[in-house]
């Protein structure tokens, strides 16, 4: 189970006084990667962690106020972006044909893009999970001819476990993963790391990290508190 990747998706949390203790606390733990709201991610960088943002602007740049672009954050080093996460699917109506605009951006900016898939509770009851998940896909990176094994990732988020204490089985994660890692094998010739989301904590880690096709977690949460992420970032080194 060594060396399975961990990213922490800090979402909207955590006031200035907050992130300059929180970096404290992280110090030795920087070998994660880490995505911070936008306006502390020089924080992280000076500090030392590989650092990525939530999401980014399908523009180069110009009039398009509140938005940051993929040019914009590598020039300051950032390194990864989220893109695709279900609540910006959800929340702010990020369709896939936008989703796959922003990943056009990104990579030609140099940024690595982790790609969020995920299922509703409904179409997984239904046995839609997979069929949603190509769906997806499929839209998503569609004639991105420059997508490869070390530029792209992909986060399997089934959208029910998000932050509900709720975790699918391991066989049932592994179902999915290699689902994935078939798709992408097929449809564009890559092998690129595939990595589970929802709900992981200190507690569970250890059985989560058991499952061989993992490629590593996307933390939500448990990635606000440095004790839980520590251990997190502890369970899979
Ligand atoms: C997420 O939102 O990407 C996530 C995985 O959240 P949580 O770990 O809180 O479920």
């Amino acid at each position: 189970m060594a060396n399975k990747l961990v990213v922490g998706n800090m979402k909207m949390n955590l006031s200035y006084d907050e992130i300059e203790e929180y970096i404290d606390r992280m110090q030795g733990y920087q070998d994660c990667i880490i995505c911070p709201s936008y306006i502390y991610v020089p924080y992280f960088i000076d500090s030392g962690f590989t650092t990525g943002v939530q999401d980014v602007a399908s523009y180069d740049n110009g009039s398009y106020t509140g938005e940051v672009s993929a040019k914009q954050l590598a020039s300051l080093g950032v390194k990864y972006t989220i893109i695709g996460h279900s609540e910006r699917r959800e929340l702010f109506n990020d369709t896939d044909a936008l989703i796959k605009e922003k990943i056009i951006k990104a990579l030609t900016n140099n940024l690595k893009v982790i790609l969020c898939v995920g299922e509703t509770l409904t179409e997984r009851e239904n046995d839609q999970a997979k069929k949603k998940i190509a769906d997806q896909l499929l839209t998503d990176l569609k004639d991105i001819d420059n997508i490869n094994d070390d530029n792209l990732i992909i986060a399997y988020e089934p959208i029910w476990a998000i932050g509900t204490g709720k975790v699918p089985s391991n066989d049932d994660i592994d179902e999915i993963i290699s689902y994935i890692k078939e798709l992408t094998n097929k449809e564009y010739h890559i092998n690129p790391k595939v990595l589970y989301g929802g709900s992981t904590n200190d507690a569970n880690i250890k059985e989560l990290a058991q499952i061989k096709s993992v490629d590593g977690f996307l933390v939500g949460g448990a990635c606000l508190v440095p004790d839980k992420f520590i251990k997190i970032i502890e369970a899979v080194r």
